[in-house]
């Protein structure tokens, strides 16, 4: 079992399979975009899922494909199938902006390996502002509705993420929580951390957004019944058949109970969101290691995972100067 040295038992990895984007985003890129790593640099399928088995013989319990855009990578649904197969495994989630989700969708269940949850990410509801904070006029809302039903059907665990900013999409957040007025879906509020490009944006506080919800529904109710992986806190509504969450990582935080780690595209294994603590298993991969030497000093970096992030006044021990993005760490 990975631990580190606070006690806390590391079983969830999120692997960015890509830094490539289809979008833009306005708290993760600048208008003309990152530079991409190239190609070469960027750790093949076969590669990430040697590491991905070793951890999960090492304990992690769940995975999740992230990007990037992980869908604008040709193979993740064969990915996702191969590692459903490595025992151990409880879940293996997918985390998406939805632009490729119908596609990708067909072609996993014709290969009868569909995820057991998909995140899609969703700041406005409204095409204009959509645009404006995704910096692309292809969005995934037309086909939203009837994209949700087909991953019920499919008995997918389906999310939604909205990050709330300031003088932006605030008027997004009640018609994005009416998705789920009669879908069983959780919708999620992340309160936008000040990361890169985001270091500019004003995040809109959870307990706004809640007392925001409490007004147009009536009280929220905690709720226990939705399986995540750890920092959403989740509630009932009157008159929803979903469930609303709350990522409050700013306000609040939630590294005393963090079970994560993150594989970048290039390889990186990294201990915390806002960190540069970790290992560069690419190198390690290409000195031609065996399996046991990989799962040896897997373990030991895991141990040296930081207490906590340095994003949230809560916290805040130390002044970041972090070179990464959210698209090349994979959120
Ligand atoms: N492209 C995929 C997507 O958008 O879902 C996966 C990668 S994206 C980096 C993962 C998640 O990180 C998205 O839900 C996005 O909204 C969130 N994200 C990106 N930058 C963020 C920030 N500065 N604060 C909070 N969430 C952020
Ligand atoms: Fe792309 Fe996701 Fe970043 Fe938006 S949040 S630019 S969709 S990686």
């Amino acid at each position: 079992m990975l631990k580190d040295s606070f006690g806390r038992t590391l079983d969830y990895l999120r692997v960015s399979v890509t830094d490539r984007c289809n979008l833009r985003c306005v708290y993760c890129m600048p208008p003309e975009g990152v530079e991409w790593k190239p190609h070469e640099t960027v750790l093949s399928f076969e590669d990430f899922l040697r590491i991905c088995r070793i951890m999960t013989e090492l304990g992690i319990r769940k995975i999740k494909v992230t990007g990037g855009e992980p869908l604008v990578r040709r193979g993740v649904a064969s990915f996702i199938k191969n590692l459903k197969k490595f025992p151990g495994i409880d879940k293996v989630t997918l985390t998406t902006n939805g632009l490729l989700l119908g596609a990708y969708l067909d072609e996993a269940e014709a290969m009868g390996a569909l995820p057991d949850g998909i995140n899609i990410s969703l700041d406005a509801l409204n095409p204009e502002r959509s645009k404006q904070i995704s910096r692309n006029g292809n969005t995934v809302l037309q086909e939203i509705s009837p994209l949700l039903d087909r991953m019920l059907k499919k008995n997918i665990t389906v999310k939604i993420n909205c990050v709330p900013i300031r003088n932006n999409n605030e008027e997004e957040i009640l018609p994005i929580t009416a998705l789920a007025k009669d879908k069983n879906i959780a919708v999620r509020f992340i309160e936008l951390m000040p990361l890169g490009f985001a270091a500019a944006l004003e995040p809109v506080p959870g307990g706004e957004i809640a007392a925001l919800l409490e007004k147009s529904y009536g009280a929220l109710t905690p709720y226990s019944g939705v399986s995540g992986n750890g920092p959403a806190v989740y509630y009932k509504l009157p008159g929803l058949a979903g469930t609303i969450g709350f990522i409050n990582a700013i306000s609040r935080g939630f590294c005393e109970t963090c079970s994560r780690l993150r594989l970048t595209s290039v390889g990186f294994l990294k201990l915390c969101l806002s960190d540069d603590l970790g290992m560069d298993l690419k190198e390690l991969l290409r000195a031609g290691v065996s399996d046991n030497e990989l799962a040896q000093a897997i373990t030991e970096i895991s141990i040296k995972k930081p207490r906590y992030h340095n994003l949230s006044e809560v916290y805040c021990v130390r002044p970041s100067e972090h070179p990464d993005g959210m698209s090349e760490i994979g959120g």
